[in-house]
């Protein structure tokens, strides 16, 4: 399948799943990851549509901006680019430049140095609280229990706006194994959005990659980040 069809592919699903869940299909963005994938490749796929554009690291996507700048033409609009990958603290002054969207705030001092940044930079920076929902050791993200005294927390920070969560699902062959944990962090969603802490709003529910994208969708995701599905297999590096 040519780059283009899975795209198509993957829009249909997205909204056949949304359809199901009473969602608005038009309201669910496809966000592409483009980790390891080649700029020609991320090229091909904003000239068919691709609007936004998720990487895990700042420096990669530094890079990969200004070849982008370069090889589309000037009447393309640059994509948005959200960070998708654990913030390291130090990357911070370099992401709040670029991204419109960091998925990956799971820590006070993390924002806090954010707003830093970016009221350097004069710009106000959306954000996602992510959260880990399984449980899992190995992954970032704060636990459910600590998220709604983040948010808080964070509210008082007056150059970030919390725009929603984010959260991975264990990998597992079966995409069903991560309902249960997407609709754990819906419910977590819908708890924070009665809240009504400044600055913090939830519009974004970010979960869903390649293999469980659509059962995302059905659990009330509105942001669904795929890198394979649609670029295909990791690419070398
Ligand atoms: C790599 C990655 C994705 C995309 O994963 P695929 O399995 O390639 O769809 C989504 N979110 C995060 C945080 C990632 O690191």
């Amino acid at each position: 399948m040519k780059l283009a069809d899975r795209l198509n592919y993957i829009r249909d699903s997205l909204y056949k799943a949304a359809e199901k869940s009473g969602q608005n299909p038009e309201a669910v963005t496809l966000v592409g990851v483009t980790k390891s994938v080649p700029v020609d490749l991320i090229a091909e796929a904003v000239r068919s549509g691709l609007s936004d554009i998720g990487e895990n690291r700042v420096q990669e996507a530094l890079k990969k901006r200004e070849e982008l700048i370069s090889i589309l033409p000037p009447e393309y609009p640059g994509p948005r680019w959200h960070l998708v990958g654990h913030l390291q603290r130090n990357k911070t002054k370099h992401a709040v430049r670029l991204f419109d969207l960091i998925h990956s705030v799971d820590s006070f001092p993390l924002a806090e140095e954010i707003d830093r940044r970016a009221e350097g930079a004069g710009r106000v920076l959306d954000i996602l609280l992510e959260v880990n929902a399984s449980g899992e050791a190995s992954k970032q993200g704060c636990g459910p229990g600590e998220v709604e005294e983040l948010a808080q927390e964070i509210s008082r920070l007056t150059h970030v706006v919390v725009r929603g969560l984010m959260t991975m699902a264990p990998l597992a062959k079966d995409p069903e194994s991560s309902r249960p944990v997407f609709s754990k962090v819906k419910t977590l969603y819908n708890r924070l959005a009665v809240h009504r802490f400044p600055r913090v709003k939830m519009e974004i529910l970010s979960m869903g990659m390649s293999q469980d994208y659509t059962v995302a969708v059905e659990e009330g995701a509105n942001l669904v980040r795929i890198g394979r599905a649609l670029f295909g297999e990791r690419h070398v590096r």
